[in-house]
């Protein structure tokens, strides 16, 4: 055994968890609920806007701990099943039982330094964040959304206690992302919110140019996924 297998070993026994699923819920069509759990995250450290990255046999992907228990420890993921890729494959298979290696929880977004109130930018993929967000302060968030479904993502809101998000349905071209900006503007000036943006990367390029323009602050973003790109992180 080379000293390299050696500390990559000791490395990965240092950072990596082993978690089992402790519980699977159906939330709405292509949204999956899960429940992990496992010793090692008793008293681990975790803040709204970190990231859980899951090892898959393929490389890992990418998600958003909330409601995290660390007497118990243990946390949850909402897994956006968008297509047959190796995230959201994973996530429409995953079992009761079903052991999960993991590294984190780790930083991501620093959302607890934030200034209230915050408004946050998101789309499928940031309903968790949008929900630690959420469950770390009593008032002062709004949400606007870019969807594909506005039925299926109020179900999915509903389900997770997020009441009064403004959804966007995305357009061809990005057409909507005129809306979504207007309503961002409009959120930033009337309430001086701290504006953070996440999810799909062309979209929050494309609104960090507009509101630049505008002369208004983005505190914080992060891409969630791009087309074409994958694992993106
Ligand atoms: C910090 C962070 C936090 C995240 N939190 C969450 C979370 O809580 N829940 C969640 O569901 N996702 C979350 N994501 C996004 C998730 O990691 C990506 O969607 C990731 O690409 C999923 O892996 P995959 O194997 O399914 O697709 P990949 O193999 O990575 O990508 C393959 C292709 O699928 C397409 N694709 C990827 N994501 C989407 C999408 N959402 N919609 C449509 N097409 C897509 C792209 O064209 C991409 O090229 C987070 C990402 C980051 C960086």
């Amino acid at each position: 055994v080379s000293a390299r297998d050696l500390l990559d070993d000791v490395l990965a026994k240092l950072l990596l968890r082993e978690l089992k699923i402790s519980s699977v819920r159906d939330v709405s069509p292509g949204f999956r609920l899960l429940e992990l759990h496992g010793p090692t995250l008793v008293g681990a450290k975790w803040s709204p806007g970190d990231k859980l990255q899951i090892l898959l046999s393929t490389g890992s992907r990418t998600y958003t701990p909330f409601a995290f228990d660390r007497k118990t420890g243990t946390l949850s993921l909402l897994v956006f099943v968008h297509g047959d890729t190796p995230g959201a494959s994973w996530g429409r298979n995953a079992r009761f039982g079903d052991k999960v290696r993991v590294f984190g929880p780790r930083g991501s977004i620093n959302l607890q330094e934030l200034a209230s109130p915050v408004t946050l930018f998101g789309d499928e993929t940031s309903f968790a964040v949008a929900k630690a967000l959420r469950d770390s302060r009593q008032s002062g968030c709004a949400f606007v959304f870019e969807v594909g479904e506005p039925a299926i993502a109020t179900e999915v809101l509903t389900a997770l206690g997020i009441e009064g998000a403004h959804l966007v349905v995305r357009r061809d071209q990005d057409a909507h992302l005129v809306e979504v900006e207007e309503r961002l503007a409009r959120e930033a000036a009337r309430a001086s919110a701290s504006l953070v943006l996440t999810g799909r990367a062309p979209a929050i390029q494309k609104l960090r140019g507009g509101l630049k323009t505008r002369r208004l602050t983005v505190q914080e973003s992060k891409a969630y996924w791009a087309p074409g790109k994958r694992g993106l992180d």
